[in-house]
């Protein structure tokens, strides 16, 4: 019945029926440990149960489910709370839009408002960034077969190389420096430059906080706005809630999506700095900004940034990560492949790049849930929930070691034969 489109059921043939924190089941009872978590929608684990009791009574209360953009009490509570406990101990200041329930409607604003704000067209983009796939979002997004689904052309964005692109000795802001200061480079002065601090999608690329410090300058000096795109690396991926924090960076404006609504539920946040906040009442628009079952569950999810506790945890969970992956490498140097990532999304990247499609089939044959990313889909990635329990980790750390040693011995076997 469903449409060609349909992906991540072709990687992963199961019928799901329950889930909790970590673990999934299927209809035959089979259980797995999930490490992608909906590609950043779950950080909070599957069916968090003070996020549900929440919901449960909101819902029995004959709470407000959808009000377009009119005022509710589940909203102002959101709305007070993010304020209170993301954005003021930050010390950041930002106007909150609901641009609309997914991470490419955040985006298609932020871009919006950077070119209604500066009156110019071009968008600065990255090589293998992803930022969704509606036109706008897509025209700032590398990946050439999701951009030839466009069917049109996607103009007004430049792409540039991404931290690291060219390898080690270069440094790409100085590369993006000289463009926008030639006045014979042909490269028109953008409304903004779009990043990802870490590339998700495109790889798990990390950019250096010292490139993210200098990226900021090179906006500053020329009045071009910075957007960070931190729908898949905020709310914790990396470590903190922004992914931008171990910067110190402070963006014009910031996308949020995924696991902004607590629970998988849909809900977006565009944050814009209010002396570019000109947006006009309804110059953008859409039926489901009002998902107050989704601020009900984010204004709860955030009890977790209101002490440090959650922080430390990550931090312990992320080091043991990369001590596991490290470990596993170094346990077989014969491989080609290195570890890649931060915080609680890293992965491996395989050469040839077929290996991370293949480990990710075996581990789950062996009950664990992993994507691959990257342009040539050579990185196999870990993303579990933040709320991980230490155990389950731990088995899906062992897991994935039993998957590697698989593949490498079949690879052995094949170039035997
Ligand atoms: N930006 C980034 C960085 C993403 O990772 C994604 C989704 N993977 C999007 C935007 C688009 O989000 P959505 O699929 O909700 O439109």
């Amino acid at each position: 019945m469903e449409s060609e489109v349909r992906s991540y059921c072709r990687s992963f043939e199961k019928v799901f029926h329950k889930a909790k924190n970590a673990k999934l089941w299927d209809i035959e009872g089979r259980e797995y440990i999930d490490f992608f978590a909906g590609a950043g929608a779950l950080n909070y684990g599957h069916n968090n149960p003070a996020i549900r009791t929440r919901l449960v009574d909101y819902l029995l209360e004959d709470g407000v489910t959808h009000s377009l953009d009119m005022a509710t009490k589940a909203k102002e509570m959101f709305l007070k709370r993010f304020t209170l406990s993301i954005l003021k101990p930050r010390g950041l200041d930002y106007k909150i839009m609901f641009p609309g329930p997914t991470g490419t409607n955040s985006v298609e604003s932020a871009m919006k408002i950077a070119r209604k704000v500066t009156g110019r067209r071009n968008i600065v983009c990255f090589t293998n960034a992803f930022h969704g796939m509606s036109l706008g979002s897509l025209a700032a997004t590398g990946n050439a077969f999701k951009r030839k689904g466009a069917g049109v052309d996607l103009p007004n964005t430049n792409f540039m190389p991404y931290d690291g692109y060219f390898g080690e000795g270069i440094n790409t802001v100085d590369m993006m420096e000289k463009y926008l200061d030639d006045p014979g480079s042909g490269f028109d002065l953008p409304a903004a430059i779009i990043l990802e601090t870490v590339q998700g999608e495109g790889g798990l690329n990390a950019a250096s906080p010292a490139w993210l410090k200098r990226v900021q300058e090179l906006c500053l000096k020329r009045d071009i706005l910075l957007i960070v795109d931190d729908v898949q690396m905020g709310c914790g991926r990396t470590g903190t809630f922004f992914s931008f924090e171990e910067a110190g960076i402070n963006p014009d404006i910031v996308c949020l999506s995924k696991s902004i609504g607590g629970y998988g539920l849909p809900m977006a946040l565009t944050l814009i700095k209010p002396e570019y906040d000109l947006w006009h009442p309804g110059e953008h628009n859409g039926t489901f900004r009002g998902n107050n079952l989704a601020f009900v569950a984010a204004a709860e999810a955030l009890s977790y940034w209101e002490d440090g506790a959650f922080e430390k945890e990550l931090a312990g969970k992320a080091s043991r990560i990369e001590e596991a992956l490290s470990q596993l490498l170094k346990e077989h140097p014969e491989v080609k492949a290195y570890r890649k990532g931060k915080g609680l999304i890293q992965g491996i990247s395989f050469d040839p790049p077929q290996l991370a499609g293949q480990l990710s089939a075996v581990a789950f044959k062996r009950g664990v849930i992993m994507e691959t990313s990257g342009p040539h889909d050579e990185v196999a990635k870990l993303m579990p929930p933040l709320t991980i329990e230490s155990s389950v980790l731990e088995k899906g750390l062992a897991i994935l070691k039993e998957s590697f040693e698989e593949i490498v011995q079949s690879e052995r076997i094949g170039a035997l034969v």
